[in-house]
């Protein structure tokens, strides 16, 4: 038995050695990183010592979304994502056994976010990245963005999908947590969308694209967007399929906090389609994610085993 962990954050030391200090970091403050939470500020050995406490083999890490900064000018975001980039890089040469990477890129402009994929996948050994659901409001149906689709295709790349702030919800209400409990699953849905109705999943039939939080409401949702594919024709521009015959082109992770939900995932997209996933070390993360997979009554012990580590062992040769 192991446990491969493929969401899982880094607030970077190198961030926080400077903004500590006083200083800003490329024009980040210590207002951003979740430094509130003092998982946070820990050493890869910290980090290696609460993975055994959870009994987490591997972590597939990625740097917090503060770091995403697509809003910057594209030099600043370059310099942050590769200096992100270079540490998680180093976590994987210090410990190559319990750590692998997903990279951070420079999203707002296609050819400098290729360029630094290109540099993590084939001079660093990354085994994918994580982005945002949508890049400065702009969704990934838009044409600009199909140059990365398809580099991200050609090289392997798993593309792990996770918001920001604000989300969707954020436009309604921001009381009760709700940008995040509800907002999280209302930016997936709509990325699933974006990339099915938008044809991106015809265009790159090899594109491997990870949905966090269970995707959110999109296996929930799918016969509604069936519906509309069968009644609509704007629906049915891009594709000549309905949108449920593409769940199964998707994977995603187990945080879902929900046993029922997870079985309607397992049940609509498969098994093999399922990862774990913990949130690691966000408050809204599973706080025991191996024994909890493992308790679960309605999934058999094989879907266990392929959602706790022989998918991920088998995608990214871990
Ligand atoms: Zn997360």
């Amino acid at each position: 038995m192991r446990a491969i962990d493929l969401h899982a954050h880094l607030t970077p030391q190198c961030f926080q050695r400077e903004v500590l200090a006083g200083k800003t970091w490329h024009g980040m403050t210590s207002a951003e990183g979740e430094l509130s939470n003092p998982r946070n500020a820990w050493t890869p050995e910290q980090r290696l010592a609460d993975m055994n406490s959870l009994g987490v083999d591997i972590q597939v890490v990625s740097t917090n979304v503060a770091f995403y900064q697509y809003d910057q000018d594209v030099a600043t975001t370059t310099a942050i994502v590769r200096a992100c980039n270079n540490e998680v890089h180093q976590m994987t040469i210090d410990y190559p056994d319990r750590f692998a990477g997903l990279a951070t890129l420079p999203m707002q402009d296609i050819p400098a976010a290729i360029a630094e994929l290109e540099r993590v996948m084939v001079q660093l050994g990354f085994k994918g990245a994580m982005i945002n659901d949508q890049i400065n409001g702009r969704t990934f149906d838009e044409p600009e963005f199909l140059p990365f689709w398809k580099a991200a295709e050609q090289m392997g790349a798993m593309l792990l999908i996770h918001q920001a702030r604000p989300t969707l919800v954020t436009q309604r209400t921001t009381r009760y947590h709700l940008p995040n409990t509800i907002g999280n699953l209302v930016d997936r849905a709509v990325t699933f969308a974006s990339f099915v109705f938008g044809g991106v999943m015809d265009a790159c039939p090899d594109l491997r694209i990870c949905l966090a939080h269970g995707g959110g409401y999109t296996c929930f949702g799918i016969g509604r967007m069936d519906r509309g594919w069968q009644v609509r024709s704007e629906a049915r521009v891009h594709i000549t399929q309905p949108p449920s015959a593409y769940l199964k082109r998707f994977y995603y992770d187990c945080l879902t906090h929900s046993e029922a939900a997870l079985r309607m995932v397992i049940d609509t997209a498969g098994a093999d389609r399922v990862v774990l996933g913990t949130d690691w070390p966000a408050d809204m993360r599973i706080d025991w994610p191996v024994a909890w997979v493992l308790g679960l009554q309605s999934l058999t012990q094989e879907e266990k085993e392929l959602i706790l580590w022989k998918n991920l062992e088998r995608l990214l040769g871990l």
